[in-house]
């Protein structure tokens, strides 16, 4: 079975698709992830990614495929993917077809978590962390119990990340109306596209998505 993810940054496609490999024993495969291990590791596509990963913008499709492409060959044949973050392009979506057809497979489901922009910005810009243990807050839905006091370590300090400045979210969303959503027709017109409400809660996207597969749509 091969199930891709598809929605805006902030979805939730990652934490959904970890839950999904936990219980459909499929393998989660995010580019995201396959290109920051890819940076970690100081290798050539590593230092060309992140120039463009840092200013929110996507990777050259060359490079996005490369990496899909290679983790899949290094995997049993009848592997079951949930793909988070790839296809992100029309010709992504194209290239990922080629590649399937050469191991006999196709795209089975495709998820859309739909979520407002609005949303995600306030999902996104509110997030903070304790400048000493890196501890995780959110300025609306997880804030430090004592204000200006991280729980775990009592540090007063706290910082944003890089990428969650709100330009580049901005950014982030944009690339996403202009570059990914137009793929989305791509997949109904072939019957494969099911929506999910992104903003509900966690669990509950997660049982609508298992249903859909269950039910095989
Ligand atoms: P993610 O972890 O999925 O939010 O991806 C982080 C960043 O990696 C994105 O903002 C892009 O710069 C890059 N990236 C991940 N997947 C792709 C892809 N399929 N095509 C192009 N760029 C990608």
């Amino acid at each position: 079975m091969i199930m891709i993810l598809i929605g805006p940054p902030g979805s939730g496609k990652g934490t959904q698709a970890q839950r999904l490999e936990q219980r459909l024993g499929a393998v989660h495969l995010s580019t995201g992830n396959l290109l920051r291990d890819e940076i970690a590791a100081k290798s050539s596509l590593g230092k060309t990614a992140e120039t463009f990963m840092n200013s929110g913008q996507l990777v050259p499709d060359q490079i996005a495929v490369e990496v899909v492409a290679e983790h899949m060959k290094r995997g049993e044949p009848d592997t079951d993917y949930i793909l988070d973050g790839f296809p992100r392009t029309t010709n992504q979506a194209e290239e990922l077809d080629r590649i399937l057809e050469e191991r006999g497979l196709e795209v089975g489901t495709v998820v859309e978590i739909h979520t407002n922009d609005e949303v995600l910005m306030e999902r996104l810009t509110g997030r903070f962390a304790c400048a000493n243990c890196g501890e995780g807050y959110h300025k609306s839905f997880k804030r430090p119990k004592s204000d200006g006091v991280c729980d775990k370590c009592g540090g007063v300090e706290f910082e944003v990340r890089s990428d969650d400045r709100e330009e580049t979210i901005r950014d982030r969303l944009g690339v996403y109306h202009s570059e990914t959503a137009p793929i989305l027709p791509y997949y109904a017109k072939k019957g494969l596209l099911v929506r999910v409400d992104g903003e509900k809660a966690m669990g509950d996207v997660t049982k609508e998505i298992e249903t859909i597969l269950i039910d095989g749509r």
